[in-house]
């Protein structure tokens, strides 16, 4: 029988926290392979700036390919409405005989489980693998406890070092004019940068506002930082 895990997220974009948990599962825990799936609709958020399916999928796409134990799915962009783990759990039981399904998530992703669809009967059909995010130990173990409790849950931890990196940081930085080297892979930071993603939108993207913004570089600047801290509370 093997063994995967599938690790799902927004992906917008994916980073190496991404990567490296999905490795450190791999090894720790002996699996076959990690299937990353990018949802298409997250139900329980409301980014304004969502990068494409298509660009979040291209992404990961480029992001794991060197890796012979890393797969992707198109899975939950395939199916209608909202992305929900049940019905993709469903969707890959069948598609996917033998197959022993564990599901990877952040500390922070651990503690909305009970908002999803069907969650109890999520709990039954795959263990979860919590990777921690920046949290403490102790923090861990009483939620952990708490769902192991409450829903008979098979929940593991694996530790992975503390990467404090998010993909809303991303966006920000790639908004403020920052680097992002190294804090994505390479082909991620020339896809973002070639592809114009999450620079902001409107105004400061057409020429005559270009031009009219060289010769007031300081307006510009604001006009920029506003943009970004609009984005950045209105996303995540
Ligand atoms: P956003 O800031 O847009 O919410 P994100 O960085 O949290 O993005 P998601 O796509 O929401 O990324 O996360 C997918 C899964 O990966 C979640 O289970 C999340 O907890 C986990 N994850 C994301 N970043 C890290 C990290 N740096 N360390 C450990 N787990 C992470
Ligand atoms: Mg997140």
């Amino acid at each position: 029988m093997k063994e995967v895990a599938i690790l799902g997220g927004t992906f917008n974009p994916i980073h190496i926290g991404h990567i490296i948990a999905a490795q450190e599962v791999l090894t720790k825990k002996n699996l076959d392979h990690i299937i990353f799936i990018p949802t298409k609709n997250p139900p329980h958020k409301n980014f304004k700036e969502l990068a494409s399916p298509h660009d979040r999928y291209e992404m990961v796409r480029l992001a794991i390919k060197d890796n012979p134990n890393f797969m992707i799915s198109d899975i939950e962009f395939k199916r209608d409405g909202n992305s929900y783990t049940y019905d993709t759990l469903i969707q890959l039981k069948e598609f996917m005989k033998d197959t022993k399904f564990h599901l990877i998530l952040g500390f922070d992703a651990l503690k909305y489980t009970d908002m999803w669809k069907n969650h109890e009967e999520v709990f039954k059909m795959a263990s979860f693998i919590v990777v921690n995010r920046a949290n403490s130990d102790s923090e861990m173990a009483e939620e952990i406890e708490a769902k192991k409790l409450k829903y008979n849950a098979r929940i593991s931890v694996v530790k992975i070092p503390d990467i404090n990196i998010s993909s809303t940081e991303i966006r920000n930085r790639v908004c403020n004019g920052e680097s992002i080297k190294y804090l994505v892979p390479y082909e991620v930071e020339k896809y973002i940068l070639s592809h114009g993603l999450y620079r902001g939108e409107g105004l400061e993207r057409l020429w005559v506002y270009k031009k009219w913004s060289k010769k007031f570089i300081k307006t510009r600047k604001i006009y920029t930082f506003i943009k970004c801290w609009e984005r950045s509370n209105k996303t995540g």
